[in-house]
């Protein structure tokens, strides 16, 4: 159980000294138990102490890793139920099964498949994290040969299991890429502890309820395994949400350590389409692993991108240096633009002229990562931040002409613009996707 402010304040030297940065003692111990300071703040308290806070300073949600770097995924250590609080900070991972009870071309084909899914989104390459090979078969050569074909991608591991034994072998040809072995139960939990210890992987555990998972947690603790990650798999979707939030508020606000773990889901859906709805739902509340079976890439890319939106900082758009780019190879002819550094926009704008295949030169003018439109309504976008931009950018000794192509959503700025900046003022199209024709037809 969580030590209080003031069962922490009994522990601590209270000398009052504020080498922590706090006036006194009690005031450094009330924001240790709340999490918001780190004991190591303290350079006076006895190790004895120390051995007892260690405890109650833990994050409330453990750390846990998956894999081996360059595809380690670390999922947990949150420490807010909402976005608006702070950032989500471990990203969710994404596994897709394997089943081992496919035949060899198909066990193949599918592997083919899985290693294509990657794509390009905001200027960034997401793809999935691990591959979840599910002994379906019972058979542990099966298993073992799905775990090897399995081990030949690029992603990390999940190996599912009812029996140890099975586990064990599929372990014995990917040990080194430190899968999650899934999953401990009541039944057969002291083998699968005594397995993850052996080999150092983390192990999935499972229970009929919250309560038995908290017993079953706790158990497997004892036995020496901490690296633990809690499947909430459940048929109906409102009973997982239930308990993924449950889960999340026990460890988080009650600090409750034997659920202070990351939370993974096994999507159970015979529609495809539904698969991916109820996936996308509990990567926004509150798994930190989903495992999905559907490999199509219409699949696997709204999840990816729904992953990619909850983990970004809710108070910091997602931006892109502001200065000038180059999109093909551009001449002291090509067309200059500009719009702002919300990456989004950016790289809206950058593919479109880029499909348009006449070299051009694009200046992302600091809007502080908002889009076109904010921007200008709050008067980050206006002409002196533009003719700063193309200053900046040294943009008048790269071109002959003096053309100035704007977003058309600012066509308003056009007068003010050709006075600040001295050039022809070009109003483009309000959509990026109207690029390709708009630089067609237009530029000579
Ligand atoms: Fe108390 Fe330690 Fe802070 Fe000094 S540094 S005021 S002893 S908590």
């Amino acid at each position: 159980m969580a030590l209080t402010g003031l069962d922490i304040f009994k522990l601590l030297p209270k000398t009052n000294c504020k080498k922590c940065g706090f006036p006194t003692c009690l005031a450094f111990a009330m924001q240790l138990a709340q999490k918001k300071v780190e004991l190591s703040k303290c350079p006076d308290v006895s190790e004895a102490a120390k051995a007892k806070l260690g405890a109650a300073a833990a994050p409330p949600m453990r750390l846990v890793t998956i894999g081996v770097p360059p595809k380690e995924l670390k999922i947990g250590a949150e420490t807010v139920l909402f976005r608006h609080e702070a950032k989500f900070v471990s990203p969710a991972g994404v596994a897709v099964t394997l089943d081992d009870d496919l035949d060899s071309a198909a066990l193949a084909a599918r592997v083919d498949k899985i290693n294509k899914l990657k794509f390009f989104r905001v200027g960034t390459d997401i793809e999935i994290d691990c591959v979840a090979v599910v002994n379906k078969s019972a058979s542990a050569d099966k298993f073992v040969a799905a775990a090897k074909a399995a081990a030949g991608t690029r992603f990390g591991l999940v190996l599912s299991s009812k029996s140890a034994d099975n586990l064990k072998a599929a372990l014995a040809v990917c040990a080194a890429k430190k899968p999650l072995l899934h999953a401990a139960d009541a039944s057969n939990f002291a083998a699968m502890a005594a397995l993850a210890k052996e080999s150092k992987c983390p192990l999935a555990v499972t229970a009929p309820t919250l309560d038995a998972l908290a017993e079953l947690t706790e158990k497997v603790q004892a036995a020496g395994v901490v690296d633990l990650v809690l499947d909430l798999s459940a048929p109906k979707t409102a009973d997982v949400l239930q308990n993924l939030t449950k889960a999340r508020r026990a460890a988080l606000k009650k600090n409750f350590r034997p659920l202070g773990f990351p939370a993974m889901v096994c999507v159970q859906a015979a529609d495809p389409w539904e698969e991916t709805a109820q996936a996308a739902t509990y990567l926004a509340k509150y798994a930190s692993l989903i495992v999905v079976n559907g490999i199509e890439p219409w699949q696997i890319m709204p999840l990816l991108t729904v992953r990619m939106n909850i983990y970004t900082d809710p108070q910091k758009p997602v931006q892109v240096e502001p200065k000038l780019y180059t999109v093909g190879e551009v001449t002291p002819n090509s067309p200059v633009m500009f719009t702002t550094n919300f990456s989004l926009t950016y790289y809206s704008v950058e593919s479109d002229v880029e499909a348009s295949r006449i070299p051009s030169y694009v200046i992302a003018v600091d809007t502080e990562g908002t889009s076109v439109l904010t921007a200008y309504s709050g008067d980050k976008l206006n002409e002196t931040a533009v003719a700063k931009a193309m200053a900046d950018a040294k943009i008048a000794e790269k071109v002959k002409h003096r053309k100035l192509i704007i977003p058309g959503y600012v066509a308003v700025m056009s007068g003010k613009l050709e006075e600040a900046t001295g050039w022809e003022i070009l109003v483009g199209p309000k959509e990026s996707s109207m690029i390709p024709t708009y630089l067609k037809t237009t530029w000579r």
